[in-house]
């Protein structure tokens, strides 16, 4: 008993690197070790890259350094989690472990169904915590808003103060780099810094100033690089919270309430943490709509043709504004919503490349990678989850409209500074183009209108199939939001998609 009680509880750390707003780590109390595993099966998946450790490793060097300054730092292990786990419990005599919730992929779900079963047949207790409003085992979608309502509203949970040490071995002094985990290299010369610290200068920046300008600047990659809060690979690998954002956004707004442009900025920021617990609870109800079409309908409409995906994913389609986003992302590891869905779109219609290939690129170049965000957005914007509205993007257009004076592009395509401003958008339009861009910049790799009206027409007519608007009503019931939260709203989700229309939700974002 005696032994039982001296026992620490052992904290593992998964995207949760913070001691903020902490559940598992509240309950915990003092006398923890604190663990983190590097799992090289994970960052050996398609999904993970060179940016997301480097980001990772800055994010825990930080939680190292933080528990260490409360009394017990970070024990970082290596290896296969339930080997590394049973390992540190029968050495320190842990029967107790602790951490959060995780809605990760298809990897760390089974990863965790192992942890449980390990743990089962050990003794071991081992609880998750939710850190954030997604419902584990969610019967329906009812109600599921004023729970998030709920949940937002019981506050963050207070900070421990000191803990106890329990060991100082085990602590490797240099985390290894994303050469020892085997990634191939992947230079992100503008990427985020993972340190908690910065994370709280861009929270407290975008809450003061940058924020002023969101609802307007969100939406070009000019502006958006400021306007936007940036927090999204904080609040992916939970070097943030986000009730602790949530709850520092109600506080600026008091403080804005005079300001019409900060207040309909910082409502529609609101919406958008929001939508983040939405996209990922459709992950947590679906884990399949990682791997597959959540309208089976589509299922084999799309093969990928290799050449396409590659110049797609070097930023070599000539489309000069997709062209100049992709490259943009690969140097920054961060796009805007809108060109990220422009992107996805492109890749989904004009250039018909099924999504799982596409969006496997996307995710290795995000540092802010979410499995329910990320994979439900692929879905929407290839067409498909049999519910949204189809919105096939032209990028020329996107480009008039987010880029007027081709300032972007220009920076981001430097072998086209040349194009007189009237051509920029349309390059192969130029009367020069052949003589000053061949072999220096491609022709595009498809027709533009020819594609998009081919990718209409198949996508309307698998719409109008037999049975499609029936399983389309089914999947409404299951994932789309409900506006006002009642049983009423549900049932009319699901009247809409029977009738061909779209989730309620979708059809508020700020396209
Ligand atoms: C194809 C595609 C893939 C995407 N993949 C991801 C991803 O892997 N990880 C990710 O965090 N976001 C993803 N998004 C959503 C969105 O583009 C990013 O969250 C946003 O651009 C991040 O920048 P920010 O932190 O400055 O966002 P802000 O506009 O400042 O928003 C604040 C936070 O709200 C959340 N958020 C914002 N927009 C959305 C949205 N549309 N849906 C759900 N949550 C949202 C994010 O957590 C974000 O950090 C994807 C969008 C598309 C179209």
């Amino acid at each position: 008993m005696t032994q039982l009680m001296e026992s620490p509880v052992l904290v593992w750390f998964k995207r949760d690197l913070r001691v903020t707003d902490h559940p598992a780590l509240a309950l915990a109390g003092p006398r923890i070790l604190p663990v983190y595993i590097i799992e090289p099966d994970y960052w050996a998946l398609p999904d993970t890259s060179a940016r997301q450790w480097a980001f990772t490793s800055e994010a825990l060097s930080s939680l190292r350094d933080t528990l260490g300054a409360l009394g017990q730092p970070l024990v970082i292990r290596w290896g296969d989690a339930v080997r590394e786990l049973a390992r540190l419990c029968a050495r320190h005599k842990i029967t107790r472990i602790l951490s959060h919730e995780e809605t990760g992929n298809g990897w760390t779900y089974a990863r965790d169904r192992r942890v449980a079963a390990w743990a089962r047949e050990n003794g071991i207790d081992w609880q998750e915590v939710p850190q954030s409003a997604v419902i584990r085992r969610l019967k329906s979608r009812d109600g599921w808003q004023s729970a998030r309502n709920r949940f937002i509203r019981e506050g963050v949970v207070p900070t421990i103060e000191a803990l106890d040490p329990v060991v100082t071995s085990d602590l490797p002094d240099r985390l290894p780099d994303a050469r020892a985990l085997g990634l191939p290299a992947d230079p992100c010369p503008h990427r985020q810094n993972g340190r908690h610290a910065t994370a709280r200068n861009l929270l407290d920046s975008f809450l003061a100033t940058r924020g002023t300008h969101y609802r307007s600047a969100m939406s070009s990659p000019l502006s958006a690089e400021r306007a936007c809060s940036r927090l999204s690979p904080y609040l992916a690998l939970g070097v943030l919270s986000v009730r602790e954002v949530e709850h520092a956004r109600q506080t600026a707004r008091k403080a804005h309430a005079s300001d019409k442009d900060w207040t309909q900025s910082l409502n529609s920021f609101a919406k958008r943490l929001a939508w983040r617990d939405h996209f990922i609870q459709k992950l947590e109800d679906e884990p399949e709509l990682e791997t597959r079409c959540l309208h089976p309908a589509h299922e084999g409409l799309r093969a990928t043709d290799a050449a396409r995906l590659q110049a797609w994913c070097a930023g070599e389609t000539g489309l000069p504004f997709v062209d100049a986003c992709m490259r943009y992302l690969a140097a920054t590891g961060w796009l805007n919503f809108r060109m990220r869905a422009m992107l996805m779109s492109f890749a989904s219609y004009q250039l018909w490349l099924d999504w799982r290939d596409s969006g496997a690129h996307l995710a290795r170049q995000f540092t802010d990678y979410e499995p329910g965000i990320h994979w439900s957005q692929c879905q929407m914007q290839s067409g498909t989850t049999g519910i949204n509205t189809l919105r096939i993007y032209n990028p020329v257009k996107q480009g008039h409209d987010q880029d007027p004076q081709g300032r972007f592009i220009r920076a981001w395509l430097p072998e086209l500074r040349a194009v007189p401003q009237p051509f920029l958008h349309r390059p192969w339009d130029w009367p020069e183009a052949q003589q000053q861009l061949a072999g220096r910049y491609p022709e595009p790799i498809i027709d533009l209108e020819q594609a998009g009206r081919a990718a209409r027409d198949r996508m309307w007519g698998l719409r109008k199939g037999d049975g499609f608007q029936k399983i389309s009503a089914r999947i409404a019931q299951k994932h789309a939001s409900r506006a006002g939260d009642s049983a009423r709203s549900s049932a009319m989700a699901t009247r809409r998609a029977r009738r061909g229309k779209s989730d309620p939700a979708q059809l508020s974002f700020d396209l």
